[in-house]
This record gives C-alpha cells, structure tokens and sequence, in this order.
C-alpha cells in the first residue's frame, strides 16, 4: 500500500454505507473526500487505530463499473489508484448539493421611482417565468443590485428555482441524413453492436469527407434509444464548433461537454449530471473517460490515431486503449474512427480481433484531391521565401477563381532558432534545453516546453554585437508576412494553439472561412482536424519533411497521418482538390504514399518495419523518466537503478541516458527505456525492479507504459 491508495476505516453503526459511497474521513490532521471501495476482510490496522468514516456524502455512488476501471488503469500505468481516483472526482463541489438558485418575478406594483437601470429591468423581469438576479442583470445589462433593489420594494417577487440547471435530452428518434449505401451498410453494422449489448471493438475506417460522424451519429441514436448513456471523444473538443453544431443538427440539443475550457460552475453540472444519469450524450477530451456514468453503452473515439489521446502527465495514460478497457467493464461497444488509423488498430482489425467497417468513398461524389510534389531541390524559393513558384502559380489562379486556400505548416511563431549573425550565438531558455522562438506579433521570444518569456536583447548577451540577431527559417508569422508581400489584396488569417484559445475564437473562425472573409489561411496542425470548408480547394504544404526527423517510434506514422488530414482539407465538396506538397525528400516512402494515395503501401512499410525492430505493436515499450531540481540527485540514482536493472532473454534496458530535452523548467531529466517481447509483463518487471528502492525526495520518478513520447 502507497500513498494515496486503500486506506481502513471502522464504519460507524448508524451510517448506511456501500462500496462506492463517497465519504469524509479523518486522514492525519486533515478531513479529506474519498470513496468506500469495499469491506476489509480482515483489517491489519489495530482496532485502537482505526478512526472512523465522519459522513456519508450526499450524492450517488461511484459506479461499479467506474471502480472496477479506476483499479484497472491504476494496475496498468502503474499509478496509485489515490491518483487515477482523483481523475473520477475531479470536481469535489459536485460532490455536495447545490444551494437553490433564487428567482424572480414581475408584481403588480410600479416603482416609486423609475430610474433608467429599473426601466430596464423592468423590461426583462416577466410576471409569468422567474429568471434569476443575474439572468435578468445581464439581458438589462445592469448589475445584480437593480434586480435585488426592485426586489426589496416589492416589484419583484422572489421564489425558489430547482438547484440544476436542466440538462436537454437528445431526440434520438429524429430523421437524420439520407445515408448512401455505403454509409447504410456502415450505420448497420454499428447500430447491429450496439444493440447487441456487448463488448466489441469496430474501427471505422473512412476516408476524409465519406461522412464517418453521420455515420457513428446513427449509433449514438441507436444507443440512446436503448436509454443509456453514450460518449463520444474528440482531440480537440475546445475548438470543435463544426462537431457540436452537426450534434444538434442531428440530435436537437446540443450534448453535454467536458474539457478544461469548462467554467467551474459548468463542470459541477455535467458531472453531477453524469453521476445522476442525466446526461445522455456527452462529448468530451481523453478526461471524460474517467466520468462516473452509471449507464454507459457506446464509446466513439473519433480521430483515434491522434497522439494528444495519451496523456504523458500526471497519470500517463492513452485514452484510446482505455475507451476499449472501459467498453470490456461495461460490456458495450465501443467504435475508433479514423481516416488514418494508427498502425495499433489497422493491426488488431485485420487479426480480426476488431471489426473492420470502410466507407471508400467521399460523400456526394466529392473525389479526394490530386496530390502534387514539388521538389525543393529543384525549385528552390528564393533567400528567405518558403513558397515555391508552382506553389504560388496554383493559388494565384485558385484565388482567381474565387475559391481558397490553405497553407500548412506545423510551427507556431515567427522562427524556429534566433542567432547572433556576428557569433552564432543561439538564444536558448534558462529552464530548458530548448531553443526560444521568436514570436513577433507579441514581440516576444518563447519558450514552447515551459512558457518562459523574453524581450528579444538589443545586444547580444555573448558577443555584445548590437542589433546582430537573425531570425532562422520559418514558423506561421514569417510565412503569413511572406503571403503578405504575394497577395497584398487577398485576406489572410492565421490560425495556431497560441491564436485560438477558446471554443469561442475557433467558432469565429470557422464562421469567417464559411462566410468567404478569409481568402487564405495559414495554420499549424489544428486546421488538419476535422474541419469541412467547402470553398476550400488547395492546400499547400510548405515543408512536408518537417515530421520526419528526429528518433520518434511514431514519426514516419504520424506524419503520414498528419499530411493525409491536412491534405483532406482541399476540395470536399463539389469543387476537386489539389494538395501541393512540398518537399526535399521526395522518394521517401511516407512522402511517396500521401503523393500516390496509397494508404497500403505506407501500412506495410510501417509495419515491416516496425516488426523488424520489435517495437510496437510487435513488441512493448514502457518508460522511467528521472527528474530533479538538483543533476548530481537524478544522475545518482539513475545509476543506482541501473546497477539493479533486471536482465532476461525477451526485455532489455536501455540507459540511462540525458533525455533529449535534458532540461525542462529547471528539472535535469534521465531516461530508461525498457523494451520486451509481447508475452513479457512489463508491469511485473517494472515492479520487481523498483521494489523497496527509495526514490531520494528530490526526485522525481515517472513511469509511463506504451510511451508516446520520447522527449
Ligand atoms: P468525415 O468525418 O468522414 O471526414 P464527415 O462526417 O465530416 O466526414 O462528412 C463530410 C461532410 O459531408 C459533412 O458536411 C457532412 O454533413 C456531409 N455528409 C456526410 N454524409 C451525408 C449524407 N448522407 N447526407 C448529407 N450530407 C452528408
Ligand atoms: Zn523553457
């Protein structure tokens, strides 16, 4: 028993009590929340020390199924399941009653004085529907205190409005689209799962545009028909404006969210809402997996390839595998869509241990786009330009023809490296081993690991040169000046992590590029996501080789993945495509697949190669990151991990080694790599390992199983 795991404690004779209630009992000095997982058989605690449960909160138990996946995921990532536990409730408000809301309602009586603030609310404030003190304020657009004021006198007349809020119910019996057959056969095989009850796993494989959501919305229906609850996960829920507005359109409601663009008072309801079961349909990041629904029958997990499904953090866990881990506990289908599946559920489908279900085809007759290389080596962009000649013969005539444009490159700033032209001298972050990158339009430099930022130094701190930095290739900024100087009477947007930063700047977005006000758009990998813009019909690719360096297990796989979403932004409707990819390496295989849009043959490079070198799937990977403030701390123990370090035929310990990124926020890191054949329990290696071993309290010690990671 660790930290933060099952702790015993008497329960009191009148209080009535069952595994999964959540309580408050005594933990050293403090009253902390937790929750009853079971009855201690035969407790080692002496009788004198057991304390006991101070009360049992009013609220509905943790789900069965919920603890059983808690004990699960904590077994796995080799966390306590304190740690995993606290994911499940991590809104201790939802976990008490919520006061009852005061409402307000129009009397028969005038004011005896009628300033222009009481006008107003007068206005608003109805005789037949009490709004709340702030509901009425904010239409009036007047403070709180008008309301009460006119309260007071008793031209409103105050009474009790239920505590939550309502939560909408879908209507699943509505008629969505008309399906083609292909999308037909699709819907059936989903909806024929999910009716029969059970576990099973469907990847829905579809090209981008062929309609996967219409497709998967059928099952939602089909599971919400059936009275239970029905999640669907997304990788970017903040900026999914198009996803939630086609819910509603679907279903007449729109579903209940829960990522961490929440206010508090909105992730008190849906989780209180999920717990009661009144939430149906909630739509969600990796977190809401850990939801406490008490009726859950159906996961989609959309865009199930995408990397930001693993949390490296905290808990370091992939949502994707423990959807399907949280479908086998409850017994419910769970179905992983993709255009580009990842290598992982391409593999498991065809071994026939997940169904396979395809849409081939576009929707509407809509042809994928035509794929184009241009050679760098060959047309070479003038010094400091990034756009080729046929790049910008093609959008000059795409703009001439009144359609847009899309510029992809994946990197956020003005210039990846800033250096001093007299010395050389780069600027690097003070916490991290990490170069700055200048952003210009804030007119700072940046650290992209830990968030520290600078001035740009007039001088440089090395050589004392004045005015001596230069900037180094190009990041969005420098390509948007550059688009500035070709198009100068076409309108230009630029869109990364760092421009939009919440739902409501994606959804202005959106409804400018549907609107026709952006002409061209240049972004990093958040505009490859799932966005439809029917006007939109080239993409250029300013450095297709960007993904492809560096030791990354997933590097050539996600760089496949990422320019086939990029490039399946062009053309989805009744206009053809065309994807210019620019690129120095242009027979590289990944390269040569997106071009020839041939999916298979990236897949069995991929995996030849993969198998070859015994990395996953073929084999399993597991991770110890060491950190600390202090680098003779980590490096000592790193070395006495490895004097220990276990020996076999079928797993082998790599390092340590200096982590890539050495440092981050001032923490010096190593790293071990454990690598074993498939029948290997890495967690029981793992565990034999570190048994008894005391990590020094200043250090730190992450483990991660199936790293995605390897920075
Ligand atoms: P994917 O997720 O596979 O890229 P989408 O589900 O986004 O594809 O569908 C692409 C576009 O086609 C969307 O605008 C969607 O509303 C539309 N669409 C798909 N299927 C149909 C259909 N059967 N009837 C009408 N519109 C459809
Ligand atoms: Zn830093």
């Amino acid at each position: 028993m660790s930290v933060g795991d099952v702790y015993d404690y008497r329960a009191p004779n009148d209080m009535a009590l069952a595994a999964g209630q959540f309580v408050t009992v005594p933990l050293g000095k403090r009253e902390v929340t937790g929750v009853i997982w079971g009855e201690a058989a035969n407790s080692t605690l002496a009788e004198e020390k057991m304390k006991d449960i101070l009360s049992a909160l009013p609220v509905p138990k943790l789900p069965e199924e919920s603890r059983k996946f808690v004990d699960w995921v904590a077994n796995y990532t080799m966390q306590t399941r304190g740690r995993v536990l606290r994911m499940a409730m991590s809104v201790p408000d939802a976990l008490y009653p919520k006061a009852p809301r005061v409402g307000y309602l129009r009397t028969d009586l005038e004011p005896d004085r009628l300033t222009p603030a009481r006008g107003r609310v007068l206005e608003f404030a109805l005789p037949g529907v009490a709004q709340s003190a702030a509901e009425i304020a904010s239409l009036a657009g007047v403070s709180s205190s008008v309301v009460k004021g006119l309260a007071d006198k008793g031209v409103l007349r105050s009474v009790e409005l239920p505590a939550e809020v309502a939560i909408d119910v879908p209507e699943w019996d509505r008629q969505g689209f008309d399906l083609s057959g292909d999308q037909t056969a699709a819907a059936d095989q989903l909806v024929a799962a999910v009716n029969n009850n059970d576990f099973a796993v469907t990847l829905l494989e579809g090209v981008t545009g062929s309609g996967k959501t219409e497709v998967y919305f059928e099952a939602m229906a089909a599971c919400l028909a059936q009275g239970k609850q029905a999640l669907v996960l997304l990788p970017e829920i903040a900026l999914s404006s198009q996803w939630l507005s086609r819910f509603e359109a679907r279903f007449g409601v729109r579903p209940v969210e829960w990522h961490s663009d929440l206010s508090q008072s909105e992730r008190r309801r849906n989780w209180r809402a999920v717990i009661e079961g009144r939430a149906p349909a909630v739509v969600g990041a990796r977190s809401a997996l850990f939801l406490p629904f008490p009726d859950l029958g159906l996961i989609v997990v959309d865009e199930e390839h995408e990397a930001s499904f693993k949390q490296d953090e905290g808990v370091p866990y992939n949502a994707r595998d423990m959807a399907v881990v949280r479908g086998k506990i409850g017994a419910f289908p769970v179905i992983l869509a993709s255009a580009t599946p990842s290598l992982e559920s391409q593999i498991n489908a065809q071994g026939e241990k997940y169904a396979h279900v395809k849409l081939p085809s576009r929707f509407g007759g809509a042809s994928l786009p035509d794929v184009e290389i241009v050679d760098l080596k060959e047309h070479r962009p003038g010094p400091q330009r990034w756009i080729s000649e046929p790049l910008l013969a093609s959008a000059q005539s795409t703009l001439a023809a009144g359609q847009q444009v899309m510029l992809f490159l994946n990197r956020r700033g003005y210039a990846p490296l800033t250096l001093c032209d007299a010395c050389g001298h780069r600027l690097q972050c003070p916490h991290c081993s990490a170069w700055l990158v200048e952003h210009r339009l804030v007119r700072r430099l940046q650290c992209h690991h830990c968030g520290y930022r600078s001035k740009s130094p007039e001088n440089c701190p090395e050589c004392d040169a004045e005015g001596s930095f230069k900037a180094c290739g190009p990041g969005i900024e420098r390509l948007a000046e550059e688009a500035e100087l070709l198009f100068p009477d076409h309108k230009i947007a630029m869109i990364a992590s760092d421009t939009v930063t919440s739902p409501r700047a994606a959804a202005e977005f959106v409804a400018a590029m549907e609107s026709g006000e952006i002409d061209i758009l240049i972004g990093t990998q958040i505009v490859a996501k799932g966005y439809h813009f029917p006007n939109l019909t080239l993409v250029g690719i300013i450095d297709a080789d960007l993904g492809l360096a560096g030791g990354d297990l997933r590097a050539s796989e996600r760089t496949y993945q990422l320019l086939n979403q990029v490039s399946g932004r062009a053309g989805r409707e009744s206009h053809k495509g065309k994807v210019i990819l620019q690129s120095h390496l242009p027979e590289h295989p990944v390269i040569d697949a997106i071009v020839r849009q041939e999916a298979d043959a990236f897949f069995e490079y991929e995996v030849s190669a993969r198998q070859h070198a015994g990395m996953p799937p073929f084999g399993r990977l597991a991770a110890l990151v060491l950190s600390s403030l202090n680098p003779e701390s980590v490096m000592g123990f790193a070395h006495q991990l490895a004097r220990n370090a276990p020996t076999a035929d079928n797993f082998m310990v790599l390092g340590p080694a200096p982590a890539p990124l050495s440092m981050i926020r001032g923490r010096h890191r190593h790293r071990f790599l454990i690598k074993a054949s498939r029948d290997v329990n890495i967690q029981s290696v793992l565990g034999k390992w570190l048994k008894g071993r005391k990590v020094p309290a200043n250090v730190r010690l992450q483990i991660d199983i199936d790293p995605y990671n390897f920075m």
